[in-house]
């Protein structure tokens, strides 16, 4: 029994989302790596807002940092509006994250959500390119509204919309292309044979690691071949960062060492560091074309997210968090390896780049019930992949080794219980 009633969110919320039936509690306090609910139960988070937290919950400098802003009165909401923060913000971001690699985008402000800047990235490159159509991959996601979903890989959440939506193509992503069978090669055929009916997109769009469509890691190959493409027929690539990025993979963009350079990258999920509203959409520079107003929205860029995005760059001033990382992220692959070894029943396979991590279950069912398990035993997990095949490990950035080594052991102990 909790202290509230469990029902309040069945007869209250609307079915549209229902967290609350794969995790049966009601949370009062979350710090760090860790949550507490109402009965002061523990919990470990390996799903870190499904990447909106990679710096943990409540940072402390974030905390700090946020706190004064509002005890001296800092704007929360501002519009268009010139801010200090907005300033300071641009100028870090700048400074701490595009220059070090030797980047060159201007900053968007498309809205708070991530499904925001896929629709300015949409939307943009129609405008650049003067084309319709868009390029996107299998079990792709992108986002909920009907732009967004027009590029998003997945019948379920596209079924209510009704399918077609607009002129998008959906091509196999890499994971699911033998070295044979190359699609881009089919792709290049007929992009050359103007007369077959397939136009020029103006755009692809694509993950480099597919987060919702379960795990599924590009080549590092196979994206500079679509970059390459992308290069021959003046197509715009676009790479949705919004889960990948902000040091998921390893890095701060998902893209970095595929070495690529996308003409726009789409960012929100963890860019506030606090778990805020915000998105960026990165244009390179001759593509920023807008006229004054012509993309806009009430909620672009709230001071607030500032002052925690701002505090969150400080993290990659130092380059002993990617080293951190890296090491950590070894411990977690050769964890898993070890366990899918030990485990045949499970028929596991371990996928992912850096901090994002998955464990497919061919088994159907397992994953889910696997997910369930560990939530019984003190850790928050979510499932991926069209089927929930996949159980996604994605432990705050700044986890510790112990709250990390906690964690797998419940994962362990977890698929221990299920198979047998
Ligand atoms: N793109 C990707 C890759 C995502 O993972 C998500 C969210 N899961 C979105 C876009 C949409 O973001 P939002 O939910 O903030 O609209």
């Amino acid at each position: 029994t909790h202290k509230t009633d469990m029902n309040i969110f069945a007869q209250l919320e609307s079915e549209v989302r229902s967290y609350c039936r794969s995790f049966p509690t009601v949370f009062t306090k979350a710090k760090g790596s860790k949550m507490w609910d109402e009965d002061g139960k523990e919990y470990i988070d390996f799903f870190s807002g499904a990447g909106a937290l990679n710096y943990g919950h409540n940072d402390p400098i974030m905390k700090e940092n946020l706190v004064d802003y509002i005890m001296n009165d800092g704007i929360t909401h501002s519009l268009d509006m010139g801010t200090t923060e907005k300033a300071t913000f641009l100028k870090e971001f700048k400074e701490t994250i595009l220059k070090p690699r030797d980047l060159n985008y201007k900053v968007m402000f498309p809205g708070p959500t991530g499904t925001n800047t896929v629709e300015s990235a949409l939307k943009l490159a129609r405008k650049v390119t003067g084309r319709t159509d868009v390029i996107s991959f299998t079990n792709g996601f992108h986002g909920m509204t009907i732009g967004a979903l027009s590029v998003t890989g997945n019948s379920f959440k596209r079924k209510g919309a009704g399918i077609p939506l607009t002129h998008t193509v959906t091509m196999p992503y890499d994971n699911f292309v033998s070295d044979e069978l190359d699609t881009l090669e089919y792709l290049e055929r007929f992009l050359e044979d103007g007369g077959s009916g397939v136009a020029i997109p103006a755009a692809i769009i694509l993950e480099t690691v597919q987060g919702e469509g379960g795990i599924n890691a590009a080549r590092y190959e196979w994206l500079k071949k679509v970059e390459e493409i992308c290069r021959r027929w003046d197509i715009l690539l676009i790479v949705d960062d919004v889960q990948a990025g902000i040091g998921r993979t390893g890095s701060f963009f998902s893209f970095e060492k595929a070495g690529i350079k996308p003409d726009i990258v789409c960012l929100s999920k963890s860019i506030s560091g606090y778990g805020l509203p915000l998105a960026l959409t990165l244009i390179k520079p001759e593509y920023d074309i807008w006229e004054p107003g012509e993309h806009n929205g009430t909620f672009r860029g709230n001071n607030h997210a500032f002052v925690t995005a701002t505090a969150a760059l400080t993290y990659w001033k130092d380059d002993q968090f990617e080293k951190k990382i890296t090491k950590q992220s070894e411990r977690l692959y050769s964890f898993l390896e070890d366990l899918v070894a030990s485990y045949p029943e499970l028929e596991g396979q371990v996928r992912g780049r850096g901090f994002m991590v998955g464990v497919c279950s061919a088994k159907e069912g397992l994953s889910e019930k696997i997910a369930a398990q560990a939530f019984e035993r003190g850790l928050i997990m979510e499932t991926a992949g069209p089927k929930d095949e996949v159980f996604k490990l994605f432990p705050a950035l700044t986890i510790s080794d112990e709250e990390l080594e906690k964690g797998l052991q419940m994962i362990k102990e977890s698929v221990e219980a299920t198979v047998n």
